[in-house]
């Protein structure tokens, strides 16, 4: 495992930065669960945007109050906030070593914008794009069944409760949330190729991304990840692995 960013002799290489892995793929490629699974084999943070808007949307300081603006709005927080939020983030301590960076960038400027910040920090960018084709994202999204009261997960075809339309936890109605209808899905969806691609061709270009076959199980795509990373493993040092999630 690395040590730190501290090199003795000066020969400062590529892995003894601190490495910001960008995690990209749209909703249903399982990038969610592929970054907890990173941050946790590789012992780095996992810094999710959405989260920690939410959490500062709860706080009394003028950031709170400003994304609480502008989130009761409905509107988007603005590249703005956002870039202050996250160099705040990753200023902190626990990122020497970097983190694992899920839902940001999500467009061009915002890329920039990252790139500004890990030019100040001293850390280096990794993207990684979990690919799924089109028609495997539409199956495992509008296979998503909700329950309606303890709002467990199903699917129909990968986690099918057992008895059709009833969860397995209290027995009630299993639905599909507005957001696994196929309109929206496509919508979602499209929205990410209108957005997200142009940022796929720009770290394309600059040799900063690492495209993964998001096909098949969580672990294989981890596995894919992890060679495709090419991060060093923190695992065998750790003495209890903890499978959560
Ligand atoms: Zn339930």
């Amino acid at each position: 495992m690395r040590e730190g960013g501290g090199c003795a002799d000066g020969a400062t290489t590529e892995i003894d930065m601190p490495d910001i892995i960008v995690l990209m793929g749209p909703q249903g490629a399982g990038k969610g669960t592929q970054a907890h699974m990173l941050a946790e084999r590789f012992r780095l943070p996992l810094v999710a945007t959405g989260d920690m808007l939410r959490e500062i949307a709860l706080t009394d300081g003028p950031l709170g109050l400003q994304v609480r603006e502008v989130q009761t709005a409905g509107r988007l927080v603005s590249d703005d906030i956002l870039a202050e939020v996250i160099k705040t983030r990753l200023s902190k301590a626990d990122c020497e070593r970097g983190c694992i960076l899920d839902g940001f960038p999500r467009t061009l400027p915002q890329a920039r914008l990252l790139e500004t910040i890990s030019e100040e920090l001293g850390h280096i960018i990794h993207v990684i794009s979990i690919e799924v084709p089109r028609e495997l994202l539409f199956k495992r999204l509008s296979g998503r069944r909700t329950c309606s009261s303890c709002g467990a997960i199903y699917h129909l075809e990968f986690k099918p409760s057992q008895t059709e339309g009833v969860c397995d936890l209290d027995g009630q109605p299993l639905f599909t949330r507005s957001d696994d209808h196929e309109e929206s899905i496509a919508r979602r969806l499209a929205l990410y190729d209108e957005k997200t691609r142009p940022l796929l061709d720009h770290y394309e270009q600059s040799g900063r991304l690492k495209k993964v076959d998001g096909t098949g199980k969580p672990e294989d795509v981890f596995d894919r990840i992890v060679m495709a990373s090419g991060l060093q493993d923190a695992s065998e040092s750790i003495l209890s692995p903890n499978h959560s999630v």
